[in-house]
């Protein structure tokens, strides 16, 4: 790949040709005030439908305009991995060639200008529990006296079928919900505003090519189906969630709001932040055994960071993961449930094994036993209405560079009523 761009960039840019995420923007105020695709390059965006007509695009893209003038990325998704690679080649040579330069800086735009949207119209939404430093301590503080670990946690990534309906994009404000509580001691559940309102830090998979009913996606799989990655806060109201999610699972305390960064960053760019997972200390069954001298190891090594009111919190290490998004699609799927341009899935909590790399408020304050130090002198166990909360991620690129991930943002308003 060429590696120079005709862009004025830093060197040490976390968002050079190397990342070239996608997203979904508008101009506010401009004349043409459509959402659009666009990818980020440096502090901008480049309008790709604007950029193929001016430019031209490869006759296959072309000949399919609407995945580039589109108000979603569901028609490139849904187009495959062959036109993921071709559009990537394509942008990068705009990006590169001087040729290119007078008809594609146009179409730049600063991200100060624009608006961004949540980029996929969602489809299924999964979220796993795939850390098993996270698992280990939800099951220290919900269950104590017993094993940290379900029995069959170390079998098969645990998993829940979300809401796929109140995924947000960052910047989102998220309203407090209200529900049933009921701490051990209370005689009766009682209803209103959640005292416990976590955050969870986690890793997402963007599906794109679908797959047919009845028809398990195998490991190797993973790459033709999965557009890319972004980052996650699935906001957890932990009292309603311990009082409903015996016996079924989540519910409520989870589907109130689901934030996702705006920019998915292709597979094709995480080349070099793939890592083996941690040592299994079970064998596989043979449909998740990623252990073979073939395998492929679909860790990623990715340094999360989570930020409360502009102080970090901790630094979740998403290369810790037990289970690997490959692994998480295939158990997804084993039973022959199709997958769907949309369907997106979620890592879990991602917590390493210091303290101050654990994804959630619950873990870093320890069920309120050791309340989080702010540097205003407050503390927290669990969010206030207006705290914001920002999550953001790199990863190593190659040569020693990073890539980044855009911001994952979401600020607290108080319960409705
Ligand atoms: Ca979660």
């Amino acid at each position: 790949m060429t590696t120079a761009t005709w862009l004025d960039l830093p060197e040490d840019s976390l968002f050079g040709l190397a990342n070239l995420p996608y997203g979904v923007f508008s101009r506010p105020g401009s004349a043409d005030d459509r959402r659009r695709l666009g990818v980020r390059i440096g502090d901008q965006v480049l309008d790709l439908g604007a950029a193929a007509r001016a430019a031209g695009a490869p006759s296959e893209l072309l000949d399919a305009p609407s995945l580039l003038d589109s108000p979603s990325l569901n028609a490139l998704l849904a187009a495959g991995r062959p036109a993921w690679t071709a559009l990537r080649g394509t942008v990068t040579g705009w990006l590169t060639d001087p040729a290119h330069r007078a008809a594609v800086e146009p179409q730049l735009h600063p991200l100060t200008e624009v608006r961004l949207h949540l980029p996929f119209e969602p489809a299924d939404y999964v979220d796993f529990y795939a850390s098993e430093h996270h698992a280990s301590n939800l099951g220290a503080l919900f269950r104590p006296g017993t094993e940290p670990l379900t029995p069959n946690w170390k079998h098969l990534p645990i998993g829940y079928h979300g809401r796929a309906g109140s995924l947000v994009v960052s910047g989102t404000p998220v309203v407090r919900p209200s529900g049933q509580r009921k701490a051990p001691a209370d005689p009766a559940p009682t209803f209103g505003p959640s005292l416990r309102l976590d955050i969870e830090a986690e890793v997402g998979f963007l599906v794109g090519a679908p797959s047919p009913l009845g028809e398990p996606v195998a490991l190797g799989d993973f790459p033709e189906h999965v557009f890319g990655v972004c980052l996650v806060n699935d906001w957890s109201a932990r009292d309603l969630q311990a009082w409903e999610y015996v016996p079924l699972g989540p519910f409520l305390g989870k589907s109130f709001a689901t934030s996702v960064s705006p920019w998915i960053v292709p597979l094709d760019a995480l080349r070099e932040a793939r890592t083996a997972p941690p040592a299994r200390d079970v064998p596989l069954l043979p449909y998740l055994d990623d252990t073979g001298a073939d395998a492929e190891p679909w860790g990623l090594d990715l340094t999360m960071e989570v930020s409360l009111n502009g102080h970090v919190l901790s630094r979740p290490p998403a290369g810790s993961l037990y289970w690997t998004g490959a692994q998480q699609l295939a158990h997804m799927t084993v039973n022959g449930a199709p997958l769907r341009t949309g369907d997106f899935f979620a890592s879990g909590t991602v917590s390493g094994p210091e303290p101050d790399t654990r994804g959630s408020l619950i873990e870093l304050a320890w069920n309120g036993e050791q309340p989080v130090k702010l540097p205003d002198g407050s503390t927290r166990s669990f969010l206030q209405d207006g705290d914001e909360v920002t999550i953001t991620a790199t990863a190593p690129a190659g040569d020693g560079g990073r890539i980044g991930f855009g911001e994952v943002t979401g600020r607290i308003l108080p319960a409705v009523g």
